[in-house]
């Protein structure tokens, strides 16, 4: 079938499966074409087909050497439906992998759930032996709770007052105010068990139940910051609370791997489009000012820089893992530069849809967001009949 783009608000309800796979080779040959690492050697990754968990896997895998089971939730091309953007990167991760010599699994369900950690603990142990390094890079709107049943929304709203600033249509280009109502006490208990760290904590529980950690494993989390103007809608509102949790997670964890040798941490990265970003109010407004001042100062990075230097720089260097003394791994130092936060904020005085394609880089946001889907990649011909439905080669 010819697949083109299909959008419905912040979401692209279609995917195409050799843009993916052109995507994934991208990041495949910029960790290919960087120094190999003494990294980890047999990697769980939760939350491993889009984003910083695919990237994260990509890092593992091609500059470490490692055999990765990715864990996601996505779907298979169905009728007249594509798959998930997600299928189709880790069908190419898969065979990206095996072409490479490095063994690769892939378990599709929901992680939040015991079935789906009970498959891949057996999976481990019939096939990695043990762990020694787990990804924890879930982004989701909804979560079950294992054992209480009960199903948890998460909202982005701000604590206490409401919020309001510029907003993008990203789309057309139109710069509105986004006007956000405060959570109530519930909306925010809600976030903290989708978003937060109990989920985390129990795969961490179960893996070391079940003896299939190395001693010195290492955990990692993601977290944002991000500048001053989003702050009442993310840091300090839903959302951040939900990350206050997972830092505590990562706290708690640390002491408990640490008892052998092990560690736990949570690193800040930076603002980047993903599916997750794109949903956030004012958010893509403030990353097309950001990429804009970046790629005119030269350190722009995307997914795959920042886990490359979060591997490289942070996680494993030989030595010591630089941490704040909150604990916390900072690797949106760039983004968080004062030269970089000061031109974002004189251009962000300004923004308006009259210039916003002047003072921001919202094209090169558009244009990434359409990538994400595999759409707008160079070398793929979207004229061409392309059949939807592609094997993952080691789905368990
Ligand atoms: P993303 O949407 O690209 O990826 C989310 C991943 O989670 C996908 O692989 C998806 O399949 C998986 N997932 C969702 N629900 C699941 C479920 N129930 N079971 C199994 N897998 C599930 O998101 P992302 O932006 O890469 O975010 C990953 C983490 O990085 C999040 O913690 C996010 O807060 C953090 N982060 C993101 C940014 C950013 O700007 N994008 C910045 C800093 C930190």
């Amino acid at each position: 079938m010819n697949i083109q783009p299909k959008t419905r608000g912040f979401i692209c309800t279609t995917a195409h499966p050799e843009g993916c796979a052109q995507q994934v080779k991208r990041q495949v040959e910029y960790v290919k074409a960087q120094p190999a690492l003494e990294g980890p050697k047999n990697v769980l990754v939760i939350g491993a087909s889009t984003g910083y968990g695919l990237a994260s896997r990509i890092v593992a895998s091609f500059a470490s050497g490692a055999n990765t089971i990715g864990v996601y939730f996505d779907k298979a091309a169905e009728g007249s439906r594509t798959a998930s953007a997600g299928w189709y990167n880790s069908a190419a991760f898969e065979r990206e992998a095996a072409e490479a010599g490095r063994k690769s699994y892939s378990i599709v369900g929901d992680a939040f759930s015991d079935e789906i950690k009970a498959k891949t603990l057996d999976l481990i142990r019939t096939e990695l032996g043990k762990i020694d390094l787990i990804v924890y890079s879930v982004a989701s709107p909804r979560r079950t709770h294992p054992k209480t049943g009960e199903t948890f929304t998460s909202v982005i709203k701000p604590i206490g007052g409401t919020y309001s600033n510029k907003t993008v249509n990203f789309h057309t280009g139109e710069v509105t105010t986004a006007v956000i109502e405060p959570a109530t006490e519930d909306e925010i208990r809600q976030t903290i068990a989708v978003m937060g760290g109990e989920d985390w904590q129990m795969w961490i529980d179960e893996l070391q139940k079940a003896d299939l950690l190395t001693a010195d494993a290492t955990t990692v989390a993601y977290s944002y910051i991000g500048p001053e103007i989003t702050h009442a809608v993310y840091r300090e509102g839903t959302i951040g609370r939900a990350k206050n949790d997972l830092e505590a997670t990562a706290l708690r964890l640390n002491k408990q791997l640490g008892a052998t040798g092990g560690r736990a941490y949570v690193s800040v990265n930076k603002a980047l489009v993903t599916q997750s970003s794109s949903a956030i109010p004012v958010v893509p407004l403030y990353i097309s000012a950001l990429y804009k001042v970046m790629k005119e100062k030269g350190n722009h990075e995307g997914c795959i820089e920042q886990m490359y230097r979060l591997f490289s720089e942070r996680l494993y260097t030989g030595g010591e893992t630089p941490v704040e003394p909150d604990g916390l791994i900072r690797i949106d130092d760039w983004e968080m530069r004062e030269d970089v936060q000061a031109e974002v904020m004189q251009l962000w005085a300004d923004l308006a849809t009259e210039n916003v394609y002047e003072k921001s880089d919202l094209e090169g946001y558009r244009r990434e967001f359409f990538q994400l889907f595999g759409f707008e990649t160079e070398g793929v011909d979207y004229e061409a009949d392309t059949n939807p439905e592609v094997d993952i080669p080691n789905l368990r």
